[in-house]
């Protein structure tokens, strides 16, 4: 069905030290810099979306704090839905601490906080359900993910998955999956197949179509157990490549969920993901619907293509 989209998934407020290098057991160093960003799987796929033209409801919780309004505001400028966000009174907003190093290494700490929030209200299954699109990350609490797979596959809703972090026992999760989005790495580790076409094709198996990012290389496509297309990266002069995945997942979905074929919305997603890699920052360097279509000219705008289909 053509139509909304929802993102059940994590919001971090990121804070970014910039510091000569990672500092030592007991060590006192001195940083460069600091900045508190928008973060966290679930808010960058969100705004990903919404910036490619989509429908968009952020299903997520933030703290009672100065972060989670800096969330909410940063949700609400880029269009997303934010009825469905809610505030944690018992715990803070999740934040990640991210030291980046002047050689470009990194160091990262996640406190969880409101994003261990863990039932689907009322309000959440009724928004699943209406959906065109559920998109999951497992930055939540994996029931939590788990029911909503669930309902939306009660109620005909296409299930999307990035499946990150991952971890063991996620079969089940993966069984209630209709489209998996996920890089080499995680592909192999999930599947226990070496080689990202072997781990695509197991994957496969249980999903019903793997789509698997490989950065420069762009992606590739698995069904039934073989993989039946690949998809070329556009070049691209890589500044920064943080939430270049998310902007993938983000924009496949937006383009899936106003009626495009799977060709043209890894077009898209492959597109945006670029341009998204030559600037700085996460959601910051999301490209919006003009941007990816200037990139990419036979792009129908979202009015035309609703016709044409
Ligand atoms: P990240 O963790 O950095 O967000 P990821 O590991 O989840 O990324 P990648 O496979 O590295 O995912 O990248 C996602 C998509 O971004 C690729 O499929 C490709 O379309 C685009 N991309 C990434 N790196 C480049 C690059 N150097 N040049 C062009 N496109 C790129």
């Amino acid at each position: 069905a053509t139509g909304a989209v929802v993102v059940l998934g994590s919001a971090n407020a990121d804070l970014v030290v910039r510091a000569p290098r990672l500092a030592g057991p007991g060590e006192t160093l001195s940083a460069t810099s600091a900045t508190t960003g928008a973060g966290g799987k679930g808010l960058n796929q969100a705004v990903a979306a919404a910036r490619a033209g989509a429908r968009v409801a952020f299903a997520g919780a933030v703290g009672e704090d100065p972060h989670g309004q800096l969330l909410r505001g940063v949700l609400q400028r880029d269009g997303v839905d934010t009825a469905l966000l809610r505030t944690d009174g018992a715990r803070a907003t999740g934040l990640a601490v991210v030291t980046v190093t002047d050689d470009g290494e990194n160091s990262i700490l996640v406190v969880p906080g409101a994003n261990a929030l863990d039932d689907l209200t009322d309000d959440d299954r009724r928004a699943v359900a209406a959906a065109s699109h559920l998109v999951l990350q497992l930055e939540r609490p994996r029931e939590l993910v788990r029911r909503a797979l669930r309902v939306a596959r009660e109620h005909g809703t296409t299930t999307v998955l990035t499946p990150a972090p991952v971890s063991d026992g996620l079969d089940e999760l993966v069984a209630l999956t209709d489209l998996l989005v996920l890089n080499a790495g995680e592909a192999e580790e999930l599947s226990g197949e070496p080689g990202v076409e072997r781990a695509a094709e197991a994957l496969s198996r249980s999903a019903t179509t793997v789509v698997v990012t490989l950065g420069a290389d762009g992606a590739l496509v698995a069904t039934g157990g073989a993989v039946v297309r690949r998809v070329p990266a556009r070049p691209a002069a890589a500044v920064d490549t943080t939430g270049a995945g998310d902007t993938f997942a983000g924009v496949l979905v937006a383009l899936l969920a106003e009626g495009a074929r799977l060709e043209r919305a890894l077009a898209a997603a492959t597109t945006a993901a670029s341009l998204s890699v030559e600037r700085p920052g996460a959601a910051a360097s999301m490209p919006t619907r003009a941007e990816i279509t200037a990139a990419l000219p036979d792009l129908p705008d979202p009015t035309r293509l609703q016709e044409a289909t």
